[in-house]
């Protein structure tokens, strides 16, 4: 069909410059093993931290679901689309996150832009670190609001904006948890002491901490001891929880008036019952199962001191996002391609995802690898490492 000539000129410039390129689809379950092409691989790509999003007490819970309730709600929330077991799991996800109240959205992508877009009006300012997530940015994009972006994680840059900013009626500073490229912990003590010292908002996302970080994998404001310091909290259920879904956990009167203005939450279908019943679940494996979260960081300290000792560059990460730095996106690609050839899936990642000079293959264990999967990685790491002269 004539009239799309224009993105296929700037897809033919991305195939000259080895930066296109295709989705790969999954023959089998999201495991630590999964199947590409008919070929069984390790699976080092994935955000299934915890091997939930084929645990079978989940795969249960979602079944059990559909049954008695069906396939899908039918409605968006407010109209018809509320099902008891929906605030059930949002009162259970409260308790757990310690705060007065969660509102769950389609996705952690929804649940920033639901929060961001309406609490903020023209005589507020958000503050935001440059490297937030890329919901966050577009959230931003949908507010009256003022921006201002702080130097990524400095706490100097980010208390200038707050003193230029003192004539704003509300002033509210956002932050990733965990930077999902680097795999960074925000250093959200300093922050809140910043704001509370401001006396601005405070709001975390939470979606790479979400089960992760913290007592049972309550999160970054957990970890740091500073409940009810922070003013919103979001969190995803579609990475460690291994379902579907974004929450904001604050007050009641957040609750309340995103169920009003929340745009995505107003104008989108709710969540299937097995959606809900599976992140439901996921609460209660959190807290029946903790080992989990204990053998996710132990894979976690295997895998980057085995890359170190190999000789791969791999950043300040704290967390079990592991970078495999490359420099170049097409070599990126390649390492990536390697891998996969050596039987193990490790996405490569580039501009515009990451700055230009600094793509990567980036790779998150799982609980649920073994030591023997993980070792068969790094020795594929090495191949293709020493194939590329990464190494
Ligand atoms: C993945 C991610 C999201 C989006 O979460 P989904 O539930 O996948 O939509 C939001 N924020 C951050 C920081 C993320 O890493």
């Amino acid at each position: 069909m004539k009239g799309f000539e224009y993105l296929e000129e700037e897809l033919q410039q991305m195939k000259e410059e080895g930066l296109f390129r295709t989705l790969v689809p999954l023959e089998s379950d999201q495991g630590a093993k999964v199947t590409i092409n008919g070929k069984e691989v390790i699976q080092l790509s994935s955000n299934n931290y915890l091997g939930l999003t084929n645990h079978p007490r989940m795969k249960e819970a979602a079944i059990k679901a559909v049954e008695n309730y069906g396939a899908g709600t039918g409605s968006v929330r407010t109209i018809a689309g509320t099902f008891s077991m929906h605030e059930q799991f949002e009162r259970k996800l409260a308790k757990f996150k310690h705060t007065e109240a969660t509102l769950v959205l389609q996705s952690g992508f929804t649940a920033n832009q639901a929060i961001l877009s309406s609490i903020l009006t023209k005589d507020d300012v958000v503050i935001s670190d440059e490297l937030n997530h890329a919901s966050i940015i577009d959230g931003i994009r949908l507010t009256k609001a003022a921006r201002k972006i702080y130097k990524h994680v400095n706490m100097a840059s980010l208390e200038t904006a707050l003193k230029e900013s003192a004539h704003f009626r509300n002033r509210l500073v956002v932050t990733d948890g965990v930077f999902s490229m680097d795999g960074n912990i925000a250093p959200l003590p300093e922050i809140v002491q910043l704001c509370e010292k401001y006396d601005a908002l405070v709001m975390v996302d939470d979606a790479h901490a979400s089960g992760v970080l913290g007592r049972n994998g309550r999160g970054t404001v957990d970890h740091f001891d500073l409940n009810g310091r922070v003013h919103i909290q979001v969190g995803t259920l579609s990475k460690a929880i291994g379902v579907l879904g974004g929450y904001i956990a604050s007050t009641q009167a957040v609750r309340d008036y995103l169920i009003h203005k929340g745009r995505p939450f107003l104008f989108s279908t709710s969540h299937p019952p097995a959606v809900t019943a599976a992140c439901s679940e996921a609460i209660d494996i959190l807290l029946d199962e903790p080992e989990r979260i204990e053998r996710l960081w132990e894979n976690t300290k295997f895998l980057k001191d085995g890359l170190r000792k190999l000789g791969f560059e791999i950043g300040t990460s704290e967390t079990p996002i592991t970078p495999v730095l490359v420099g170049d996106g097409a070599k990126a690609h390649q390492l990536s391609d390697k891998l996969l050839s050596y039987g193990v899936f490790a996405q490569g990642i580039a501009f515009p995802t990451v700055p230009k000079d600094s793509a990567r293959v980036r790779t998150i264990v799982t609980a649920d690898h073994t030591k023997d999967q993980l070792q068969e990685a790094l020795n594929a790491f090495e191949k293709a490492g020493k194939d590329l002269n990464i190494i």
